[in-house]
């Protein structure tokens, strides 16, 4: 198997270095205040000698770093699934990766990248996840970690940063104000970015939910044949693509990771179809939403919602993630703040599950969206981020 990186945008094909990010000529086109353009996508070429379970990567295993990314929980949630009538809907658990989100999955692969090529430090800017994710990751690695934050990040975040021990640069301003600032010290120091969709590997580390989704959704129906007693279904070993997938989307990565995933899964033979991906986002960060009834992104709105991990004012990833919405029939669904804290509550009091505001715009959009959907249908709702990373959020939603 033979990994390069392609421009979704173009075709144009790079070799995977330290210092590519972009498509030159796709990049070449950016406009002020737009998404990304010329963002790059992971890609392989010849056969896959790994074994069914296993998730193909460009990044060799011996270099990823020692600590427990993925493999997280698929759960079955019985009051959740009587009360909206769905007996075969699962929440996809990532609060409980090592750093409380999904970001690890991200920065596990570009850590994994920096072992393998020898580089010693790596730069990010951040709303706040990727920022505690990347220092956690990168202290298990032992790496040097820099990371730009806004100030109003919340203060677990910030704490978590610190804990790790990463260097952290509070910045006056917005996420793309830190984005940019980032952006200028890598360049500056030739450190690696794992500017989120800048670095491609941010893309492709997120895919790895989506093998463990059908994996799971496998073992899901292994484990109801043994109940039921059907013999002929116990006796397959194929993999089981949910129907629909609902995610929360900010910048726009995490879906088109998703994507990926489901894609390479196609391409692979272990399952049929790429599943309806839902984009779940907050009214008052929407762009990607926006685009997607718009056929293309317009002026930006600046973001104002309580779910901080999906607040932005432009989607760095959004036209990418738009690419793979419109070529795969992706649906988008926008969900208010008083829905996203109401689905919080809904997750905690009935599923025992804490999710951070963000992801619980994803629980909040399936609730909002499935009237389009059939109840002998497969679901997976994806919770992101830990519901203790921003308790003043959650405090919002108890009135407190
Ligand atoms: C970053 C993040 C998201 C959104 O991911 P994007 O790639 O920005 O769309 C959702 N939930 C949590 C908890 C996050 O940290």
């Amino acid at each position: 198997m033979r990994w390069f990186y392609r421009c979704p945008g173009c075709g144009a094909e790079y070799d995977i270095e330290p210092g590519r990010y972009l498509c030159d000529a796709c990049a070449a086109r950016q406009e002020p205040d737009r998404p990304l353009e010329g963002v790059l996508e992971c890609a392989w070429e010849g056969d896959y000698s790994g074994s069914p379970d296993d998730i193909p990567l460009p990044v060799a295993k011996e270099h990823l770093p020692p600590l427990p990314v993925g493999g997280t929980p698929l759960w079955e949630p019985h009051r959740l699934r009587a009360e909206t009538g769905y007996p075969r809907l699962f929440l996809k658990d990532d609060t409980c990766e090592p750093t409380g989100s999904f970001k690890d999955r991200a920065s596990y692969l570009v850590a994994g990248f920096a072992k393998e090529r020898g580089i010693s430090e790596i730069a990010l800017a951040s709303t706040g996840n990727a920022a505690s994710s990347m220092s956690g990751i990168g202290a298990a690695a032992g790496l040097k970690i820099t990371v730009f934050l806004p100030k109003k990040a919340p203060v677990a975040k910030r704490v978590q940063v610190l804990q790790y021990g990463a260097e952290l640069r509070e910045v006056d301003g917005t996420y793309d104000v830190a984005f940019d600032q980032s952006l200028a010290y890598s360049r500056e120091t030739g450190v690696l970015s794992r500017n989120t969709a800048y670095n491609p590997l941010t893309i492709e580390g997120k895919k790895t939910v989506s093998f463990e989704i059908v994996r799971d959704l496998a073992r899901a129906r292994e484990h109801e044949a043994k109940r039921a007693g059907h013999l002929a279904e116990l006796a397959r070993k194929d993999f089981v693509a949910p129907d629909h997938v609902f995610v929360p989307v900010g910048d726009g990565v995490i879906i088109a990771g998703v994507y990926k995933g489901f894609e390479d899964l196609v391409r692979l033979g272990r399952i049929q179809k790429v599943p309806t991906i839902w984009a779940c986002q907050a009214e008052g960060s929407s762009a990607i939403a926006r685009a997607l009834a718009a056929g293309v992104f317009g002026e930006p709105v600046p973001s104002d919602t309580v779910a901080d991990s999906i607040s932005v004012d432009v989607p760095r990833n959004g036209a990418h993630a738009l690419g793979k919405l419109k070529a795969h029939g992706g649906k988008a669904v926008v969900v208010t703040d008083a829905e996203i804290l109401a689905a919080q509550k809904e997750l905690a009091c009935k599923a025992g599950l804490f999710a951070e505001p963000s992801s619980s715009a994803a629980w909040a959009g399936f609730v909002k969206a499935k009237g389009a959907i059939r109840a002998d249908e497969t679901v997976v709702v994806m919770l992101t981020g830990s519901g203790l990373k921003d308790v003043a959020g959650a405090m919002k939603g108890l009135g407190l």
